[in-house]
């Protein structure tokens, strides 16, 4: 029934029956700010810019497919993030979403935290100078490698996440002579998708260990008997492109009693609690996600009131937004190659990208919109099924979209929304190269993250 079993899933089946669409826009040529980077706007001719550039010498001076990313406004949610939450919380961004050093600046200069779950993740963070201390290591099935670099390097906190995991960087803390600072993952039962959540007594996933059946009291009390540990807390991560914050209500209730019982059976309050990430941000204009700071009240205000209950001290807050900072921040930008209207059935519009550039709409049934970028016009709306240049049938971008009906190959279309899990998760099927990102602000572009080269792929294959 659920199509949306992957953390960065998809609205809910049941939610949206699959061919939903939209009635077309009243003016096919308006940008909703809710779903565009916030400096993004048309020009006097038509044309979309951002930073104030205009599309049009974006894809000439860089090429297209490009993911265009606005600096201000990555730099704007960050800040209202940290801001937010205040000084007795920490703002981790989720570096799985999108990454790379200048990024990992932007977040340092911000004041915010940093999540990486692979060892390759944390040498890019450190390589662009992130202090370790603001650095925690997650991940499922972290190596020995991973661990030990991880250790070595002084990450602020690894998240535990099995029974292994937990002598393993005990190990290698006493080894290297550290005590390490952990929280343990737990797996609260809660399911949350968009629209709804899902409150049961086991999960069935591989992430955390379940608090049902004692599972995570029995892993704190070995966490507390190995001294290359210093247990900190409790951490939680129920879902993504989650708008109702009632699942992690129940996550904070069931995380707290946790807390209470480690109270009770050992005498200690742990002073950490993160509640993970997942919040939703819109796609499309029929989404409306929440803005940071109610979020921040939202999540302080059921912490402490669930503490209190307990008679406990209220830990420190940590939360893990990675989509809700970049993934409004960016758009792809894509030439239009071909325009195939199928009598009776429907019209086809292929762009010079796809499925290796945005997987997310093959993977979770993402919903995406799109405009035409290069140009306005007054032309009729068209229903289209935006398409990539892969050979596989379910190389979709955009399910339903409407485009102009005056549509030619050449003009430029733009993907709003694709700032995160779309490079984060690009690939080189059909060994087409990955594209680049592109910074802009101020007026100013510069390339962040370079387009792959044939030299590139070449490389790798060693004959
Ligand atoms: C993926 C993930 C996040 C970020 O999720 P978003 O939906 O991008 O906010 C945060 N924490 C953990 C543990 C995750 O796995």
């Amino acid at each position: 029934m659920s199509r949306s079993a992957h953390p960065a899933g998809p609205r809910h089946a049941d939610v949206l029956p699959e061919g939903h669409y939209s009635p077309p826009p009243a003016d096919l040529n308006a940008l909703d700010p809710k779903v565009w980077a916030r400096t993004v706007t048309r020009d006097k001719d038509g044309v979309v810019t951002v930073g104030g550039i205009a599309v049009t010498e974006l894809a000439e001076r860089f090429g297209t497919p490009a993911y265009i990313l606005d600096e201000a406004d990555f730099r704007a949610r960050a800040r209202a993030w940290r801001t937010a939450f205040g000084n007795d919380a920490d703002v981790f961004y989720a570096g799985k979403a999108f990454l790379s050093r200048a990024v990992v600046r932007w977040l340092d200069e911000e004041g915010l935290n940093l999540d990486v779950c692979s060892g390759t993740e944390l040498a890019t963070a450190l390589s662009a100078g992130m202090p370790a201390e603001k650095i925690a290591f997650h991940g499922n099935n972290k190596s020995m490698a991973e661990i030990r670099r991880a250790v070595e390097a002084g990450v602020g906190r690894i998240v535990l996440d099995s029974f292994q995991e937990i002598v393993r960087v005990a190990h290698v803390a006493q080894e290297l002579g550290r005590r390490q600072r952990v929280q343990i993952r737990v797996t609260v039962g809660v399911e949350a998708h968009t629209h709804e959540f899902i409150a049961t007594a086991h999960e069935d996933q591989k992430f955390g260990i379940p608090l049902a059946g004692g599972q995570a009291a029995e892993a704190v009390r070995r966490a507390l008997q190995l001294d290359g540990l210093e247990l900190a807390g409790i951490h939680s991560h129920i879902g993504s492109q989650i708008f109702d914050m009632s699942g992690f209500e129940v996550a904070a209730h069931r995380v707290v009693r946790l807390l209470r019982e480690i109270r009770d059976e050992h005498g200690i309050e742990l002073p950490e609690i993160d509640l993970g990430g997942g919040l939703g941000i819109a796609y499309t204009s029929d989404d409306d996600p929440r803005e940071p700071h109610e979020i921040a009240k939202a999540l302080h205000e059921i912490v402490s009131s669930e503490c209190e209950a307990a008679r406990l001290r209220t830990p420190r807050i940590s939360v893990e937004p990675g989509r809700a900072i970049v993934g409004p921040t960016a758009f792809t930008l894509y030439e239009v190659g071909t325009i195939k209207p199928l009598e009776g059935l429907r019209t086809y519009v292929s762009v010079d990208g796809g499925m290796s550039d945005n997987i997310r709409t093959a993977l979770y049934d993402a919903e995406y919109s799109i405009a035409l970028a290069s140009r306005v016009s007054d032309a009729e709306p068209m229903l289209v099924r935006v398409v990539g240049k892969h050979c596989e049938s379910g190389d979709i971008v955009v399910r339903d979209a409407f485009l102009p009906a005056d549509l030619a190959p050449g003009d430029l279309v733009a993907v709003p929304a694709t700032g995160a899990y779309c490079r984060s998760m690009a690939s080189n099927y059909n060994h087409v190269l990955r594209p680049p990102v592109v910074a802009v602000a101020d007026g100013e572009a510069r390339v962040i993250v370079r387009r792959e080269t044939e030299e590139d792929l070449l490389r790798l294959d060693v004959g």
